[in-house]
């Protein structure tokens, strides 16, 4: 089990240039066990009991004992995974405002590869565009990107204010940074519906990012019972 002090301030780089820290944490799997057992007054007996009673608790959906856990992260990821993001209403949000602070020449994301749309998923990618198309659509992009921040610029330089002169810009690509606060239990919901495969890749990679290199190493034992209960579906 990875100390909460090896992963507190660990930054984990995602897409072209974002990126996942963990600002903080609570708790952890003994946390949860704890909090179940207060049904009988009862604490930690200690190994494999403990990780038994986790497993029985996630099995069965007893969920309360897992919002004993919280995880606050800082994030940087561009408008549309932000977008989708903000619609998990158990989280809690601080962003940053681009009414307060200027957005920068290169806050914008481009894409490695561009996907085709899915021929059976109306909301879903699959495949990718030759490696032709593909480099003139990223040239295209960037020349997009460029003159939409000149004109951003040019509304600054003549007085308008921050808030409007924002509008020139391509608002989905934007690189926006949030703090965001949420419980194991939440958490856990989020990476069932995020890492999902028919989830948007700009948002899967994030919530996979979480997964590997912060819930895994400080809840080892509700990750193992996840992959085995949710993930795997093995509900019994
Ligand atoms: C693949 C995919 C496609 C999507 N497509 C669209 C789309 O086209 N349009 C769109 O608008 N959204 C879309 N969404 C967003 C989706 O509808 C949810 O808003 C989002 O995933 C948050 O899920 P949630 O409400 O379960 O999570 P949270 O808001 O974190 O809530 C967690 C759980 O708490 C409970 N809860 C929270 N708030 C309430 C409440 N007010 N009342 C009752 N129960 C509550 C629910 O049980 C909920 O599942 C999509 C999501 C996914 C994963």
């Amino acid at each position: 089990m990875s100390t909460k002090n090896e992963l507190l301030g660990k930054r984990v780089e995602v897409l072209d240039q974002g990126w996942v820290e963990l600002q903080d944490i609570m708790g952890d799997d003994l946390a949860i066990v704890n909090a179940a057992r207060v049904s009988f007054l009862g604490e930690s007996k200690g190994g494999e009991a403990d990780k038994k009673l986790l497993f029985y608790l996630l099995r069965h959906r007893h969920t309360s004992p897992f919002e004993m856990v919280e995880f606050k992260f800082r994030v940087r990821a561009p408008v549309i995974t932000w977008w989708q993001w903000a619609r998990h209403r158990t989280w809690n949000f601080n962003a940053q405002s681009g009414r307060y602070t200027p957005f920068q020449e290169n806050d914008f994301y481009t894409p490695q590869v561009w996907r085709k749309q899915a021929k059976d998923n109306k909301q879903a990618s699959e495949g990718q565009v030759d490696r032709q198309t593909g480099e003139e659509l990223t040239r295209e992009l960037i020349a997009h990107y460029e003159k939409g921040f000149a004109l951003y610029e040019q509304a600054l330089a003549v007085g308008v204010a921050r808030e409007q002169a924002r509008l020139f810009l391509p608002g989905f690509s934007l690189y926006y940074t949030w703090v965001t606060k949420v419980d194991a239990h939440n958490l856990l919901h989020f990476l069932s519906l995020r890492m999902a495969p028919d989830a948007q890749e700009e948002i899967r990679v994030y919530a996979q990012a979480i997964y590997e290199h912060f819930l895994k190493p400080a809840l080892p034992w509700t990750a193992e019972a996840f992959e085995k209960y949710v993930l795997n579906n093995q509900y019994a």
